[in-house]
């Protein structure tokens, strides 16, 4: 007999949580760890968006708004979504929730029937499948490698399609991989889902940060698919505002309707203060912030691929760097055995001081994720310490 419900006996704890609880240890013994496993920005909240905050709170803007969010802020996203990526959507279709994670769990128990299927590549984001799993669906996952930068083909997409297929998960770009999807391949797979009726998500709160290449949504390639496109994106990452936990969807009619609903007896309405800091983030981007993690970017990525036995595609988009490091595997640091990435992520921690998160929890072993939301000197001496500790295996 047990006590908690199966839903949440069945909830796998966060790995991205667990490395991060091992590394705040050993720096609260003032061990100078490099801390690669974050997954937030390194920069400050825009101060014109802190002090829309505090100029909420003392002007005693501080009570409850509409669950769905305040018509400024949902009119201001409508706006963004039409200038900045040629989407058009009402202020009704937006839905602003306390963060994007919110967002989507919203989404799924809001589209998913006991028994459907969500489709999504891996690597994935790790919330994805405890997400999929507590809206009593099931994950539906496409492996995807290295041949394709790790993104789903159009023929993988249409294999995995089944009559209980209800969504498809689109992460782009991609965390952890980094990856971005063209407009080429969006347009491939918008040919697929063009044949079934099927939800697509697009998470695309990583949209701002892309290197070398053009951030275009699947919503704008495929107009015509508008009626199953949620589009979903956040403030945490553009606007390094993790800590407000604000973030939103704009979605078909029928599917707003029903978030609203949803929301409106849960959390209620997202935080009035974030959401007044929001509408002045939203004209406080810092296009510097791009360059820079293009430059961290270049060095981690060329750093990593000097390693021995370590492989890595460059990342377009986002703030990680997700090599292959199956080469190390069987391979031992004094008398201990690489079996996992979970080991390497270990052994690199303990001796290297450098933090990480192994593959395994985004579905794709033998690899390991760096973010490089961290400063170039610490990248420089992180790779340093790396490639003291590759030339230590034997
Ligand atoms: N989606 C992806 C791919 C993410 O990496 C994150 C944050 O790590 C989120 C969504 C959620 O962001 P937030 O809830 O802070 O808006």
């Amino acid at each position: 007999e047990h006590r908690l419900s199966t839903r949440v006996r069945n909830i796998r704890p966060s790995a991205t949580m667990s490395v991060d609880g091992k590394t705040k240890a050993l720096l609260a013994q003032g061990q100078p760890v490099i801390n690669m496993s974050v997954g937030e920005p390194d920069f400050d909240t825009p101060t014109a968006a802190a002090f829309a905050g505090i100029r909420a709170i003392t002007n005693g803007n501080t009570r409850y708004t509409p669950a769905t969010g305040t018509l400024a802020l949902r009119q201001a996203i409508a706006r963004k979504l039409m200038t900045e990526n040629g989407l058009q959507y009402t202020p009704e279709q937006i839905i602003i929730s306390s963060g994007a994670k919110h967002t989507l769990y919203n989404i799924f128990v809001s589209i998913c029937e006991e028994g459907d299927e969500v489709i999504f590549p891996a690597p994935y984001w790790v919330s994805y499948p405890e997400q999929v799993a507590l809206a009593g669906a099931k994950s539906v996952i496409v492996s995807c490698d290295a041949s394709t930068q790790y993104k789903m083909t159009a023929a993988q997409l249409e294999a995995a399609i089944t009559p209980k297929t209800k969504a498809v998960l689109l992460n782009t770009p991609c965390n952890p991989t980094g990856s971005v999807y063209h407009e080429d391949e969006l347009a491939a797979l918008g040919e697929v889902l063009r044949k079934h009726d099927v939800f697509i998500v697009l998470d695309e709160i990583y949209e701002r940060l892309v290197y070398d290449v053009e951030q275009v949504s699947l919503a704008r390639v495929c107009p015509d698919l508008a009626q199953n496109v949620l589009v979903v994106n956040g403030f945490s990452k553009a606007f390094a505002m993790t800590g407000w936990r604000l973030g939103y969807v704009a979605a078909p009619p029928d599917v707003a309707k029903a978030l609203s609903g949803l929301q409106s007896h849960t959390t209620g309405s997202p935080s009035t203060i974030s959401q007044a800091a929001g509408l002045t983030a939203l004209d406080s981007f810092d296009p510097t912030v791009v360059q820079t993690f293009q430059h961290r970017r270049d060095t981690l990525v060329a750093g990593l691929q000097a390693l021995s036995g370590v492989t890595c595609v460059c990342p377009e988009g986002a703030f990680y760097a997700f090599p292959d490091i199956s080469g190390v595997i069987g391979q031992s640091l004094h008398g201990r055995t690489i079996a996992s990435a979970n080991d390497y992520c270990e052994l690199l921690l303990e001796h290297a001081l450098v933090a990480s998160v192994p593959g395994d929890a985004f579905g794709a072993p033998g690899h390991v994720r760096f973010s490089y939301a961290v400063s170039d000197e610490q990248i420089a001496e992180a790779i340093s310490r790396m490639k003291q500790f590759h030339d230590q295996l034997t």
